[in-house]
């Protein structure tokens, strides 16, 4: 018997990318980052957020290290969390996740496990967007790089940096509003690589809320020797 409420929220952490572009030679969740993989770091700030059910969307044939990732994080939440099997888009992974949602459940987050060591208090931040009545809301960045519009060898335009944001996750939307999105996306048509950008094309507003520097996305080994430094230093702080 279930000791656990059920929840309101819930949170897809899609984890079923194959880290071509890190080339540790498998699937990046499970690319140890200290003595823990990325999907286990990335589950211990979900699950310090608030309760939320957990579905962990995982590349095939790696289910089973997802859910033993899953258990090791959840603890006496066990029964909050499952595992589910990805696609070949990310669209694809996340429209699995979403197959897996408890009926109660009016608030979806999702979240890329690549960004392993999101404060959990960006989460609470999402939630509470949602919270005020908004449809969506993404935490987001602002842009430090100076940007151009490229064609080939060409600077074609300017971009004023001031315009732009860095979309991070999790990204949170009403229930029916994510599920819409995905039901109307054509997999065939252009990849679109965040669930904002497909809530958009619903012509729904979707609101932004302050990112975090943590929240990077390990993408390449150098991201990687981030994410070490991030957590030592959080070692660090904490044994003062
Ligand atoms: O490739 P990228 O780093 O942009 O992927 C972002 C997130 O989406 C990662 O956490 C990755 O595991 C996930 N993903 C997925 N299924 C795919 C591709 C990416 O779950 N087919």
């Amino acid at each position: 018997m279930s000791i656990t409420p059920v929840p309101r929220i819930a949170v897809v952490v899609v984890a079923a990318g194959s880290g071509t572009r890190l080339a540790a030679g498998m699937p990046k969740a499970f690319v140890g980052i200290d003595e823990h993989t990325m999907l286990r770091h990335a589950l211990t700030g979900v699950l310090a957020a608030p309760q939320a059910q957990v579905v962990i969307v995982a590349p095939a044939g790696r289910e089973g290290d997802a859910l033993t990732d899953a258990l090791a994080a959840a603890g006496e939440r066990r029964d909050l969390v499952s595992v589910v099997t990805g696609g070949e888009s990310r669209q694809a992974s996340v429209a699995a996740g979403l197959e897996a949602l408890w009926g109660d459940v009016e608030i979806v987050l999702v979240h890329d496990a690549a960004r392993a060591l999101t404060p959990s208090a960006v989460f609470e931040r999402v939630i509470a967007a949602i919270d005020e009545g908004h449809p969506g809301a993404i935490p987001v960045l602002p842009v430090t790089d100076t940007i151009k519009r490229v064609e080939g060898a060409l600077i074609v335009a300017a971009v004023d940096r001031s315009e732009l944001s860095a979309a991070q996750t999790p990204q949170g939307f009403r229930r029916e509003v994510l599920e819409r999105a995905h039901g109307e996306h054509d997999p065939a048509g252009p990849d679109v690589t965040d669930d904002a950008g497909l809530v958009e094309r619903l012509g729904v507003t979707v609101v932004v809320v302050p990112g975090h520097e943590d929240a990077f996305k390990v993408t390449r080994p150098l991201d990687l020797l981030l994410a070490e430094t991030v957590l030592a230093r959080r070692e660090a702080a904490g044994a003062q």
